[in-house]
């Protein structure tokens, strides 16, 4: 049986080292804020790029006719195409496709990644009929989704940074992502092309404020993490050649390289020695659920060395095995309401081999739990952050009115306690009266949707 003894003050210091009380949270809020500026200033300012999306004018409801949309940015990628009525008819028809991204695929060449994709594009846009109609001799547009680190050169050009989130194309880096695609559709001889390309923070927030005008701020919580917000032309000192006269502009703040204050434990610095990418990230390493599984997973291999977590300093072959653990299964065993935790028992039989006692399983659930609220708090702190610094140059627009947060991705959509932990935090800072104000909304799929829009609003032939 587990070794109460032993693991105690592991979890212990564990929970300290993962403590975000009110003053952490300022701190990463304030220093979000800062960040942001700083990134507003200059290129390389900051750890933010504050990368400008070049989409400066939002959905109005006006827009008509068929597009398409394509959203690659994690272990699945999504078709999609939306008939659009104007004002009054709004989404006609939307028909999908997911399709998951075979892992050799990930760690392939950027002319195989982009021909598969192009191909499941072009499979899918064979089946269109019903609703969807195209007007005669014109090419199919697409708004193009795709949420890695870009330099946006133009709505529909961007050069590729560097891959993240387990990605490892050769190739593709310093390329405009856009003509990869288009060259791809062109060897499969399909009549398609790209209109805009957006960022999934940027999609959702299009999608989100096609509904609700309110919408200020996007945030993604899936396999990595990204934020994006509705900034002023005039607060960005680095936006010096403007392509339109519109007053505002889309933010893509990239917030997942934030690394100020955060609370970092011995776990989270050898996951990030021993990732792909050390050093960077660091915000997403620590809140995004790529990661919250490995953590667990990190902290459970050393209780069971150290502090005889499982009978004697036994520690489970599978166990040692780096992301076996998922945020799914953490997720899953945080939702065991059983006596004996029986679903706990389960995960830990079924994806480390290992047989647990009730003791075990209690601290297994407060590790996941601990791991989870730290996550949920600091991307509280972090949305809080954005919304401070909007509020700095604009008194009143955020905090004196209805302010709504667009939020997507599986994280946020189905891990209940995060979820609520980032609801707490954000309360807790902004106080009872102003957090009244601010809207922290799930807006399901709504980048996909919002590509198009986007498409729609760029489209070669308005
Ligand atoms: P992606 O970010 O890969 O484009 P999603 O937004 O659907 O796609 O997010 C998928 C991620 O959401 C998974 O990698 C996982 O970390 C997280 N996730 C999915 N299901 C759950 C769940 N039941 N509980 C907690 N996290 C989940």
């Amino acid at each position: 049986s587990s070794d109460s003894l032993g693991v105690a003050p592991i979890l212990t210091k564990l929970q300290k080292d993962c403590a975000t009380p009110l003053p952490v949270l300022r701190h990463v809020a304030d220093a979000m804020a800062a960040d942001m500026r700083a990134g507003l200033a200059v290129d390389g300012g900051s750890d933010l790029k504050m990368i400008l999306s070049y989409v400066d004018s939002l959905p109005t409801g006006n827009e008509k006719g068929l597009f398409y949309a394509l959203d690659l940015g994690g272990t699945n990628f999504r078709v999609l195409r939306v008939q659009l009525g104007g004002k009054e008819e709004r989404v006609i028809a939307t028909e999908f496709e997911q399709v998951s991204i075979p892992q050799d695929l990930m760690l392939a060449t950027s002319e195989e990644l982009f021909d598969f994709i192009a191909s499941a594009l072009g499979k899918f846009a064979q089946k269109e009929g019903g609703k969807f109609e195209l007007p005669q001799g014109r090419t199919r547009e697409i708004g193009f989704t795709f949420s890695f680190p870009v330099k946006q050169t133009s709505i529909k050009s961007g050069i590729l940074i560097k891959w993240t989130k387990g990605f490892v194309v050769s190739g593709t880096a310093g390329k405009d992502v856009v003509a990869c695609l288009n060259e791809a559709m062109e060897r499969q001889g399909m009549d398609m092309q790209v209109s805009a390309l957006v960022n999934d923070t940027v999609g959702t927030l299009a999608g989100a404020r096609y509904w609700d005008d309110d919408v200020m701020v996007a945030v993604i919580l899936g396999t990595g993490t990204n934020a994006c917000y509705v900034e002023r032309a005039d607060a960005i000192p680095k936006l010096t050649k403007r392509m339109s006269n519109s007053p505002i502009t889309i933010v893509n703040t990239e917030w997942g390289a934030f690394s100020n204050g955060l609370p970092l434990t011995e776990f989270d610095r050898e996951m990030d020695a021993e990732s792909i990418n050390p050093g960077e990230q660091i915000f997403e390493k620590t809140i995004s659920g790529m990661y919250l599984g490995e953590i667990v997973r990190r902290i459970l291999v050393k209780m069971a060395k150290v502090g005889c977590l499982f009978s004697g300093s036994y520690v489970p072959e599978k166990l040692v095995t780096p992301f076996v653990l998922r945020t799914p299964d953490i997720c899953a065993m945080q939702q065991d309401t059983s006596r004996d935790l029986e679903a706990v028992e389960s995960v830990l039989y079924d994806v480390a081999g290992v047989k647990s006692d009730l003791s075990a399983r209690k601290t297994v659930v407060d590790i996941c739990d601990t791991i989870a609220k730290r996550g949920g708090r600091l991307a509280g702190a972090g949305i809080v952050g954005i919304l401070q610094k909007i509020e700095e140059d604009s008194k009143g627009l955020v905090f004196g009115k209805r302010t709504v947060v667009a939020m997507d991705g599986g994280l946020y959509e189905h891990y209940p306690q995060y979820r609520g932990y980032l609801q707490e935090a954000v309360t807790e800072l902004l106080g009872s009266e102003i957090s009244k104000n601010v809207v922290i909304e799930h807006s399901k799929d709504g980048s996909g949707i919002g590509a198009a829009l986007l498409a729609a609003a760029n489209s070669k032939y308005e």
